[in-house]
């Protein structure tokens, strides 16, 4: 009974087993209000709201309630969802964007071809490197040296700020080849790349697509990474064959690579008719050969492979250019021959990246 009426004490009036009528010991009927028997009374009647009342009643006190917090909470859980959604949209369409920019490798390569005697090619990579290690730069900077100063520059070089590669490799493994070196040479000094392909080696040393491809395999095969060259003469520019021709170049010496491999080449377009002449290619002109060479190497390698390749510009690059060539969106860089041997002018153009 105390359960019943939730009071102790308390008073609880039933008829027939059914309770008309209950009451806390707070708040019992006014004894005046007794003045006959309770079924004749008021308070002794059955309460006129039916069980279809009662039921509204506990409907309404607590389904009403819980509906309406079950909405909110499913409301909220969504909304929830929806804001996750969003943002993992967004950091997806950041993450391809980020992805796109960290994809290749940003490269400013110098090739002292057959300037600077040793004591002037250690001494100038030794301001470089100092001049970077103060001022890091915001690309991958590489000096190509003749043979002769491998050696000694590895040792005055700190890779990690500027890595060093040789100009040329021999086409044979070794043996009696006199006045050549080998891949497995240059590897030795320390070097890390090597330039094949330049059209100075082309044009005055005979070297063909063949004499290249063997080359480029020895070098792989030693552990070097290419800079490889390629690009077209004026009267072919003039002629409009400049696609034709390039593609012929990697086709014969390095399309035959497979996919692991080609992540060791970099590609470096160098219009014969702008090296050392002063008369660079617009960079409308390199962005549209840049571009190019990007749709042909995604058409053998995959469009992955093509974003992930660094294809740089060369041919009479310099610190006042640097910065316009270098904002085309397929020009990772510039392999730079005359301004590569002062470091101001070298580091003018490292600091194109930075602009
Ligand atoms: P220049 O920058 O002197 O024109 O030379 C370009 C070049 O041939 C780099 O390999």
């Amino acid at each position: 009974l105390k359960t019943i009426i939730r009071s102790n004490p308390g008073l609880l009036l039933l008829k027939d087993a059914t309770i008309i009528g209950k009451w806390s010991h707070n708040q019992l009927p006014d004894p005046d209000e007794l003045t006959a028997s309770p079924d004749k009374l008021p308070i002794g009647q059955q309460p006129d709201d039916g069980v279809t009342g009662k039921l509204i009643k506990v409907l309404l006190t607590f389904l009403l309630p819980l509906t309406l917090l079950t909405i909110a909470d499913r409301l909220w859980a969504w909304s929830k969802w929806v804001r996750n959604k969003e943002k993992k949209e967004s950091d997806k369409i950041f993450q391809i964007f980020k992805n796109k920019k960290k994809m290749r490798k940003k490269i400013v390569a110098g090739n002292w071809k057959m300037n600077l005697n040793l004591q002037d090619g250690v001494a100038l990579a030794k301001e470089i490197n100092e001049a970077l290690a103060a001022d890091k730069p915001n690309c991958e900077v590489i000096i190509c040296t003749p043979f002769i100063h491998l050696a000694s520059v590895a040792q005055v070089l700190d890779q990690n700020v500027v890595a060093l590669g040789a100009e040329n490799c021999a086409d044979k493994v070794k043996g009696a080849y006199t006045g050549e070196v080998s891949a497995e040479m240059v590897k030795s000094t320390g070097a890390q790349y090597v330039i094949l392909g330049h059209s100075e080696r082309r044009q005055y040393y005979g070297e063909t697509a063949e004499i290249l491809k063997e080359k480029v395999d020895l070098a792989l095969a030693n552990g070097l990474k290419i800079l490889f060259c390629c690009g077209e003469t004026l009267e072919e520019r003039q002629a409009e064959k400049q696609n034709e021709v390039v593609k012929a170049e990697l086709e014969g010496s390095v399309f035959h690579l497979d996919a692991e491999a080609w992540k060791n080449i970099v590609i470096a377009y160098e219009p014969i008719w702008a090296i050392g002449t002063g008369m660079t290619a617009t960079s409308d002109q390199a962005e549209e050969m840049l571009a190019y060479i990007r749709s042909i190497v995604a058409e053998k390698y995959g469009q992955e492979a093509a974003e992930n390749t660094s294809i740089l510009y060369g041919g009479s690059c310099k610190a006042s250019n640097a910065p316009e060539l270098f904002s085309k969106p397929n020009i990772d860089g510039g392999l730079i021959g005359g301004a590569s041997l002062k470091c101001a002018d070298f580091k003018g153009i490292i600091d194109a990246w930075k602009k």
